[in-house]
């Protein structure tokens, strides 16, 4: 009797160890992430149809859980962010690809760039007006030449050679964004002959026509991450203006040490503040959470100097921050630990 008892609870102690050598021997689940930004600005409630925001919402969700699948599938972080940011290009509600503001000049300028969080490698596009997708010209750049960053004609030859689909200017076109401009040129003229300077005009023109652009951030199931934007820029712009989104670490900033972030916002202060690479910079050297590095960025640096706008951001653990200082922010993201996000208002 005694010595059945010993057996077998020699056999349960031989099962728990078991078990327990099973389970340290399984993979944990990797954590994957993505976060997006339709673009920050004044985005007023009372003017938001439900219908409208309801198609904004879709949109967003579709551009989000694209990217999610892909990365569920285990495909990288960079995959997914280029797919996210397509979608949103493609869509004329946003203010990059279809649907992007118009130049002073009535015509269509855009910017793009993406990192890779791993290599470090990086890709933009400034000022081109004939290519389909610049989130995949900003790609071609970093994957295919040996340059980070490629503007105007010359990278438009450049996507050429790549063999990347090309549109005419008036692909980008959209009554909405037309109206825009046209209210723009008017304050603008109304504001010059006042003050005597284009210059001052400009810069007393409304939030509204200052934002706008897309972006997508994403952790993959290999603990890489990549950021990468895509934008109209700004209403009205003149002379060949580039915003932040084209530059590295202004609008677009990744580090598997720190994070990844991309930028939307009034680009001259993000250029200046250098805010995404900022962020991650805080995560890295002052040790300090991506909630806290990106809060202090956008709600104290940037609002003391004037600057407004967002950023969507992920660490390598997966977790996401999208703080903005301004009315709206069209934002969304899904976490593999269950949470997601869509919204809009800065009380979403
Ligand atoms: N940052 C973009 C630019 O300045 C605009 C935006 O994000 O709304 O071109």
């Amino acid at each position: 009797m005694k010595n059945k008892l010993l057996i077998s609870t020699l056999l349960t102690l031989a099962s728990v160890e078991l078990m327990s050598i099973n389970s340290a021997q399984a993979e944990p689940e990797k954590a994957f992430a993505i976060a997006i930004h339709g673009g920050a600005g004044t985005i007023n409630r009372s003017k938001m149809s439900p219908a409208k925001r309801e198609a904004y919402e879709a949109k967003l969700k579709q551009a989000r859980d694209t990217g999610y699948a892909m990365l569920a599938s285990g495909k990288s972080s960079q995959s997914a962010v280029i797919a996210a940011i397509q979608i949103l290009e493609e869509s004329p509600l946003f203010n990059a690809g279809k649907g992007a503001v118009y130049t002073f000049e009535g015509e269509h300028e855009l910017d793009a760039s993406i990192m890779n969080g791993k290599t470090l490698n990086a890709g933009a596009v400034s000022g081109v007006k004939t290519v389909k997708s610049p989130i995949a010209l900003a790609q071609a750049v970093m994957e295919n030449s040996v340059h980070v960053m490629l503007s105007g004609a010359g990278a438009e030859t450049f996507a050429r050679q790549q063999g990347l689909p090309m549109v005419s200017n008036s692909y980008f076109n959209t009554d909405a964004r037309y109206q825009s401009l046209l209210k723009a040129k008017k304050q603008l003229a109304d504001k010059e002959r006042e003050l005597k300077d284009f210059q001052a005009a400009h810069q007393t023109l409304g939030k509204q026509y200052k934002y706008g652009t897309v972006g997508a951030v994403a952790l993959d199931k290999s603990g890489n991450l990549s950021a990468g934007t895509s934008t109209g820029g700004m209403t009205a712009k003149r002379y060949g203006r580039i915003g932040d989104a084209p530059i590295i670490g202004a609008g677009t900033y990744a580090n598997n040490a720190s994070c990844a972030v991309s930028a939307t916002g009034h680009g001259e202060y993000f250029i200046r503040y250098h805010v995404a690479a900022d962020i991650c910079a805080r995560v890295q050297y002052q040790g300090i959470s991506l909630a806290k590095a990106a809060d202090i960025v956008v709600n104290d640096v940037l609002v003391a100097a004037g600057g407004s706008g967002g950023v969507i951001a992920i660490d390598p653990l997966g977790n996401i921050s999208m703080p903005f200082n301004s009315t709206g922010m069209y934002r969304a993201s899904k976490s593999s630990n269950g949470e997601e996000f869509v919204g809009i208002f800065n009380d979403d």
